[in-house]
């Protein structure tokens, strides 16, 4: 009766998001002239904010996928994705009811797992830019696939960490669910 009807979903977007994107783009804008300096090949700072922008799309790709990943292993198992934001802490999704055991264990490994899926073939297309597949400090820094795809990888592995609220503490939750024998 005081609840959302059932099929309501819900998006917020706080100014935040965009003061994020910004900032990631000014942080990699100075990674990439970093780079350049330490490599002994200055770039110039419009080149920096391309291959900035360039970059933050892949990662925005990559963690998009990541929240669609929470939301497929929950749709699976009959639950209902109810909401997006996006704030200065990113991309979230809320998704009910709140899950346990192995529902709970599935959902919030999904995210990360579909990112790494998506940074792994990133690194990969290194192999797109003439480099001949040659990983080296200097060829994969100034790479805007092979720096995506770590941020991607690192992301996955951030969120993996085992802390309160975060994917990896979540599935901790999950297994000690299962071990208190409430399995989904
Ligand atoms: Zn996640």
């Amino acid at each position: 009766m005081s609840g959302p009807a059932e099929d309501d979903f819900e998006v917020v977007v706080r100014p935040g998001f965009a003061l994020t994107l910004a900032l990631l783009v000014l942080a990699y804008t100075a990674l990439h002239a970093y780079a350049g300096l330490v490599g002994g090949e200055p770039t110039q700072f419009v080149a920096s904010l391309n291959w900035a922008a360039g970059v933050v799309v892949l990662v925005l790709l990559g963690t998009t996928l990541h929240e669609l990943g929470h939301v497929l292993a929950a749709v699976a198992v009959g639950h209902r994705w109810t909401k997006v934001v996006l704030d200065a802490a990113g991309l979230g999704v809320v998704i009910q009811p709140r899950p346990h055991g192995w529902h709970r264990i599935t959902r919030s490994l999904a995210g990360p797992v579909v990112q790494v899926l998506v940074g792994l073939p990133m690194l990969a297309a290194l192999t797109l830019e003439g480099t001949g597949g040659q990983l080296s400090i200097s060829t994969g820094r100034l790479s805007v696939w092979w720096v995506a795809g770590a941020s991607n990888l690192l992301l996955a592995a951030v969120n993996l960490m085992p802390f309160r609220g975060w994917d990896g503490g979540k599935v901790l939750v999950g297994i000690s669910d299962l071990v208190a024998g409430r399995r989904s």
